[in-house]
């Protein structure tokens, strides 16, 4: 008999109302606290790989999220100055062909909204404007802005980099996230303003991920909303003013930083009539995931904030919460919690760190100054693989979406399964390889 659990969930964003999903599947009582009076998510595209929509199809939502995704052909990376395409992923229907699922761009509020119907349709209870101000490890319980205390037998905190949850998770340490010396403009054009205009209206009949990258920065940008909007992701050296974290950015210092990159984008950027700068930063590895008392875990940005360059934060806090899904789906008592959260880290951890990494090293690959290394990097980019040769030869290539190695191991993840053998194993007592090597399969 599987006991039910009473857990708490700190955190509404898309890692939070994933987790919440995947432990309600697994026959647990679930709670969403969320600090925002109204579930929000910043007016900007959001990109969904194969080893987040793999989770989706296993909770029978991929059909409908379908309905509000544009389904890129490729992602490019463009040379800055002039657009010529340097390399290439394919994407449709390579994902599907390879792994078995399709890599999909969406507006984040439709993510959320998605999800958020979901976890109600599940009857997952989420409350809004609850802002979780203390957390007590000994009494498992959180204690909100206005009084009201939740107890629980498990808490998870998927409450973004910022995590409150995580000071009772690692009460001995100060962690601070780490700035980026990149910050982020994020805007979108409506898809009147692209048509009307004959020297960009073709871009929205692109249904590709586009990336300009040169020096110190890069444009990511791709049609979204079925083609209604298009969006754009802006990285360029600065910072957002001190404490702030999404403010108006300069429309005149935007265009200024991209004066030297392709006309075409150049043109997409003059008609930007709002734009948000947003701080990059991502996290220092944690010492630990899971608080003293066993009972509180982080997932999500909380646990392994990342900078987004290689596209795998939201991906890899839904992969966490699919694996807390498979492991409690077999709980019998609560004095099984801190084996089982400890079972979620070292699975999750070697994981979600080393695409911490990569995300790092995207930013060093990604910005080169013009030069010998430049040259170099845009000559190994232009390989594409073939199957043959991502699946026998592992080809690699400085463009880490088709390196022969690190694309299978990102993209063909398989958190659901991953988790259920780890879990039969220690349920049968059977040991075959080390964790480490399971959680990579
Ligand atoms: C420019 C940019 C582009 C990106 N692109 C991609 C991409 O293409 N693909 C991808 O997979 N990832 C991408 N990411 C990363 C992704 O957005 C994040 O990793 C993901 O949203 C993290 O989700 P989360 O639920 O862990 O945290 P968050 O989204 O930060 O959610 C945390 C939630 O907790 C709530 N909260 C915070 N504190 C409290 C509290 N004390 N009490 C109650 N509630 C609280 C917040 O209101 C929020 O709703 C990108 C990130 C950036 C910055």
């Amino acid at each position: 008999m599987v006991k039910t659990l009473s857990v708490i969930v700190v955190g509404g964003g898309l890692g939070g109302l994933a987790t919440a999903i995947a432990l309600k599947r697994a026959g647990h009582k679930v709670t969403v606290l969320e600090g925002a009076k109204q579930l929000s998510e910043v007016g900007a595209g959001i990109q969904v790989p194969p080893n987040t929509s793999r989770i989706l199809d296993a909770w029978g939502l991929l059909e409908k999220f379908k309905t509000k995704v544009v389904w890129p052909g490729n992602i490019n990376m463009r040379r800055y100055s002039t657009g010529e395409i340097i390399g290439t992923t394919p994407l449709k229907p390579k994902m599907i062909e390879r792994y078995g699922y399709p890599y999909l761009l969406i507006h984040r509020a439709d993510y959320l909204q998605l999800l958020y119907d979901a976890s109600l349709k599940l009857g997952i209870e989420v409350v809004l404007d609850a802002r979780v101000e203390s957390v007590d490890d000994k009494a498992i319980a959180v204690r909100l802005a206005n009084g009201a205390v939740y107890t629980g037998d498990l808490i998870i905190g998927a409450d973004g980099i910022h995590s409150n949850v995580r000071a009772a998770v690692i009460p001995d340490e100060t962690i601070l996230p780490k700035k980026s010396t990149n910050c982020a403009y994020r805007a979108t054009v409506p898809v009147d303003i692209m048509r009307s205009d004959p020297e960009i209206s073709h871009l929205m009949d692109d249904l590709n991920s586009n990336c300009w990258i040169g020096y110190r920065r890069h444009i990511m940008a791709y049609p979204m909303r079925g083609g209604e909007l298009y969006n754009l992701v802006m990285s360029h050296p600065g910072e957002a003013a001190v404490g702030k974290w999404n403010e108006p950015g300069n429309l005149d210092e935007m265009k200024y930083h991209y004066r030297n990159f392709d006309p075409v984008i150049q043109k997409v950027l003059t008609h930007v009539t709002g734009c948000l700068k947003w701080t990059l930063a991502d996290l220092p590895v944690l010492s630990r995931w899971v608080s003293p008392s066993g009972r509180m875990a982080l997932i999500g940005d909380a646990a392994h904030a990342m900078l987004p360059y290689l596209a795998q934060g939201a991906a890899q806090a839904i992969e966490d919460g699919a694996t807390l899904g498979v492991l409690f789906s077999r709980i019998e008592s609560v004095d099984e919690i801190p084996g089982l959260l400890a079972l979620y880290e070292k699975i999750r951890r070697p994981r979600a760190e080393k695409i911490q990494k990569g995300a790092l090293d995207n930013g060093d690959i990604w910005h080169m100054p013009d030069g010998d290394d430049q040259i170099a990097r845009d000559k190994a980019m232009k390989i594409v693989v073939s199957d043959d040769t991502v699946q026998k030869v592992h080809v690699k290539n400085p463009n880490q979406w088709s390196d022969g190695d690190f694309q299978p191991w990102l993209f063909g993840h398989d958190a659901i399964s991953v988790a259920k053998k780890v879990l039969s194993e220690k349920l049968t007592g059977y040991k075959s390889k080390n964790l480490e090597e399971r959680a990579s399969l």
